[in-house]
């Protein structure tokens, strides 16, 4: 069967031109994955923007309105880092209802990925980070309100610490959140996780790969979540701009196929977010986030 991906046009936003945030990955990543013949043109699933009641679920009700309405303080704007425009505001509404229906789609099929999510440093109460809306922790909340599942595992292997889903479902127990990441990096304050792996500047292949095989069987067998939300961040790559690790595109590659097989083995429904990636190069980066999706369609 061939992997389920969700995109939607509105997750490459119009910013300017020369933004350090690399906008366009989401344009070419979704070309890049028809061109791999992973993604049958014309076959992608696109989610409907996510009414305020699901963000809601996650976020602040005040915080929200502001960015539907695009009038976010420029306080807030700042710490997000991205021009909060109404294009803007609209693609963050179509990232987190994209990793929803990524999430359902897992459910059915055992794994879908999205083609955007991963906005990991979202509060509670406001965005940071390139993140406006918690996508993951808005899908955790909608399905668990919904009743599709109880229990749910975070695995984050974005480069940097996961704080805000962190914060935004502590206390909640039918929540398991692991993040492993390069101790050094942003966010400076940290928010604990369930379990956090905090990783030396420099670590290469083989040491990572080490710490997830010690880390993730154990916390999946002992938890038993009803579904996983991959973040598949490539920013641990030694030459992306805002990682200190130095993995090769051979070990994110390792990587992924650990990560899938491991929670596909268990018999767990896997929903993939590609999470962080920064490269001047944008062809080199969507091909390189286009790994999670072509390690994940061996295992549709
Ligand atoms: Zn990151």
């Amino acid at each position: 069967m061939p992997l389920a991906v969700v995109h939607h046009p509105a997750y490459c936003a119009e910013i300017p031109a020369d933004h350090r945030f690399p906008m366009n990955k989401f344009r070419r990543l979704a070309e890049v994955l028809v061109e791999e013949g992973i993604v049958a043109a014309g076959s992608y699933r696109q989610p409907a923007p996510a009414p305020a009641e699901w963000v809601s679920r996650a976020h602040e009700r005040a915080y929200v309105d502001q960015v539907f309405a695009a009038a976010v303080p420029s306080g807030i704007a700042r710490e997000i880092g991205l021009p909060m425009s109404e294009a803007v505001g609209f693609r963050a509404r179509c990232a987190p209802a994209g990793t929803v229906l990524t999430a359902m789609l897992a459910l059915e099929n055992g794994i879908a990925c999205n083609t955007a999510g991963g906005s990991h440093h979202a509060r509670r109460a406001h965005g940071a980070g390139f993140c406006v809306f918690n996508d993951v922790a808005v899908a955790i909340r909608v399905l668990m309100a919904d009743g599709a599942i109880r229990r749910a595992m975070v695995v984050d292997l974005d480069v940097h610490q996961g704080d805000g889903t962190a914060e935004i479902l502590a206390g909640t127990p039918s929540v398991f959140t692991l993040s492993m990441h390069a101790r050094r990096n942003y966010p400076v304050r940290k928010v604990a996780s369930t379990l956090d792996i905090a990783l030396e500047d420099g670590l290469g292949d083989a040491a990572y790969l080490d710490e997830l095989r010690r880390a993730l069987p154990q916390a999946l067998q002992s938890f038993r979540p009803d579904i996983v939300f991959y973040n598949a961040g490539v920013d641990p790559h030694g030459d992306d701009r805002l990682g200190r690790l130095a993995l090769s595109d051979e070990g994110l590659e390792a990587r992924e196929r650990f990560v899938i097989a491991t929670v596909r083995r268990a018999g767990i429904p896997l929903a993939g977010v590609i999470g962080g990636g920064y490269l001047e190069d944008i062809n080199r980066l969507a091909r390189r986030h286009a790994i999670l999706h072509r390690v994940a369609a061996e295992f549709a």
